[in-house]
Formats: structure tokens, C-alpha cells, sequence
């Protein structure tokens, strides 16, 4: 099969992935093999192609937007029939026996699988993966179209919940890429007025298309204080800001895996029972909660198509904000 790998994380302006032929792979046990039509970009397989996420397989195939149909099940596989249509999200596959796994937060367990870092993902003709972290995709959505969903999607709706946001709140999201663009659709759904905050004059127009009621630059002072705050963008010195924008008793909820140092804060930022958060990867609750409610509302994503030979590309796009909305690998 086709398949972009990295070899040796490096700035991706050097073009770090390279296209190469590997052995299709085979389904043991309770996996599905998946024939790839769409992977979608997402800033995190920046984060391991640049080496900010240290290797923890080499070579490795990134991605972890995975939108495909089942080709083959392993022996012990029984919940989908060749054919159908899934997705493979950035959660592998978990422990299933530790405290976190055992409570509801399997998000958490140490021992969790990640693809596309610690698994081969979708930057290939053919991925494999375990039946039980395999998403049913909704249909109604195109392949490209549905791939954001997978980890943009379900990463920024976990963010929106850990916030504590209430429907007719206020709500502020710095960095307006392709996780912000499909948050803020559920938040509008909810009542909930969004606030955007990006340096990029282009990525303002699309948060006041999809019914920002203000967007402004990543410094600037919101007309109003605000009932929590997603920060999206990987920039530490954002913590700060969005902390003066917060109402007493608000949170900041941080959705990215990396992020700059975060420069030192004035208790007083913090006081009044202000809260700060991170926010690390989702349950498979998460994702079967958001495809129901995005297919319900129906989300649009907003998708540039890149080749999957294209793949350093979209990478480079992505790191000088040059999307908008997500980008996708057609497979
Ligand atoms: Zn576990
Ligand atoms: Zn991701």
C-alpha cells in the first residue's frame, strides 16, 4: 500500500514525511482492517511530525482523522460487516483494567494507545484498529466532511463541556481553526453567544460567518466578560489574555496536547474562583455524544482537500493558519 511516514520528526518546511510502499496490514484479533478514503490534518500530527510530541514508534504513519470503509475483521472481530463505514479517532485503544479506565475517564488511562503517534494511522491507503474504538459514522456526511468531526470535532466538544458553559452564556475561543469552526456550531446550538479571538484576519471572518457575535485579535478586550473561555491555539502567553476576559467563578478549558510555556500570572487573574484546565483527549462517550448531536444539528464543516502525497503540504498550511476550516487528506 501507499502510506506517508515519518521517519525523523523535523520542521515540517523540510518536508518530513515521505510517501514509501509498506505491506498492507492484516487484522489479528479483534481489529478491522480499513481501506482509507480521507484523513483529516490535525495540529497534533503537527505536534509529532515536528518532534514537539516525542517518537514513540518510528516510522510511523500519522493520523488520526481516519475515515474509511471495513475491508476485513480479525478472527475475534464481530461488531461490523465488511462494507460499513467507520472512522478511527486519535484514542486507539485503552487499558481497560486501571482506576481511570474502571471511573468513566478512560481519556486518562496511562497505559492509552494514541494513533497516528503510537499506532500507524490514516496518512495510508489501508489502517488497522481495535472494533471497540472504531466510531459507526453517521451518514449524511461525505467522507472528507466527516473527518474533522473525529478529533476537531470531538476534541472541541469535550472542551465545551469541561468548561462549564451554559446555554445563553458567553463564550470565548482563541485560535479559530478546525476544532473552534465546529465548536462554535454546537455552542450556537445551545443558545450560546461566541466571542472568537485570532491573530488571523481570515479565520475572524469565518468565526463571524458561522455566527460569532464579535471576533477580535488573540489581545484584544471582548465587549463583555465572558462565562468561560477554549483556548485552541497552542500559544501559552493566550492563557493570560483569556484570564482577563473571564467573569468571577469562570473557567479557561485548554484543548490542545501541546502548548507554549505559560508565562507567569498575577494571583489576582485567577482569584474569585476563576479556574484553569487542560484537557486531555476524549472518551469514547465524548464521541459517540457529539457524531449523534453533530449529525442532529447537521454540522458543516468547512474542508480544503489536499493529495495524500500532498500531506507536508497541508501540514505547512496549517502551521501559517493558511486554512480555512480543516484540512483533509483524500485517500
Ligand atoms: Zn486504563
Ligand atoms: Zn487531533
Amino acid at each position: 500500500m501507499n502510506a506517508c511516514v515519518l521517519l525523523a520528526p523535523g520542521p515540517v518546511e523540510s518536508s518530513p514525511l515521505r510517501m514509501v510502499e509498506l505491506p498492507k496490514p492484516a487484522p489479528t484479533g479483534r481489529q478491522v482492517l480499513v481501506r482509507v478514503r480521507a484523513c483529516g490534518v490535525c495540529r497534533t500530527d503537527l505536534h509529532v511530525v515536528e518532534g514537539e510530541l516525542p517518537p514513540r514508534k518510528s516510522p510511523v504513519v500519522p493520523g488520526h482523522q481516519v475515515v474509511g470503509t471495513v475491508e476485513a475483521c480479525g478472527p475475534e472481530a464481530s461488531r461490523f460487516r465488511p462494507g460499513a463505514r467507520v472512522g478511527i479517532p486519535w484514542l486507539h485503544q485503552t487499558c481497560g483494567l486501571c482506576e481511570y479506565c474502571r471511573s468513566g475517564r478512560e481519556n486518562l488511562c496511562e497505559k492509552a494507545i494514541f494513533t497516528g503517534w503510537m499506532a500507524d494511522g490514516g496518512y495510508a491507503e489501508y489502517a488497522v484498529a481495535p472494533e471497540d474504538f472504531v466510531y459507526a459514522l453517521p451518514v449524511g456526511f461525505g467522507d472528507l466532511h466527516v473527518a474533522p468531526l473525529l478529533c476537531a470535532g470531538i476534541i472541541g466538544f469535550r472542551t465545551l463541556r469541561l468548561s462549564g458553559i451554559q446555554p445563553g452564556g458567553k463564550l470565548g475561543m482563541y485560535g479559530f481553526g478546525a476544532a473552534a469552526h465546529v465548536a462554535i456550531q454546537v455552542a450556537r446550538h445551545w443558545k450560546i453567544e461566541v466571542y472568537a479571538f485570532t491573530r488571523d484576519e481570515r479565520h475572524r471572518q469565518l468565526a463571524l460567518d458561522l455566527g460569532a457575535v464579535w471576533a477580535g485579535d488573540s489581545q484584544e478586550s471582548p465587549p463583555a466578560l465572558l462565562d468561560a473561555v477554549l483556548v485552541f491555539a497552542p500559544a501559552g502567553e493566550l492563557v493570560v489574555a483569556a484570564l482577563r476576559t473571564l467573569k468571577r467563578g469562570a473557567t479557561v478549558a485548554l484543548g490542545g496536547i501541546h502548548m507554549s510555556r505559560i508565562p507567569p500570572l498575577d494571583y489576582d487573574l485567577l482569584y474569585h474562583e476563576r479556574a484553569l484546565r487542560s484537557v486531555a483527549n476524549n472518551t469514547r462517550r465524548d464521541g459517540e455524544d457529539f457524531l449523534r448531536i453533530a449529525a442532529e444539528i447537521p454540522i458543516q464543516t468547512e474542508v480544503r482537500e489536499f493529495g495524500l502525497g500532498k500531506a507536508n503540504e497541508a501540514l505547512n498550511a496549517l502551521k501559517n493558519d493558511a486554512i480555512r476550516g480543516a484540512a483533509v487528506l483524500r485517500v
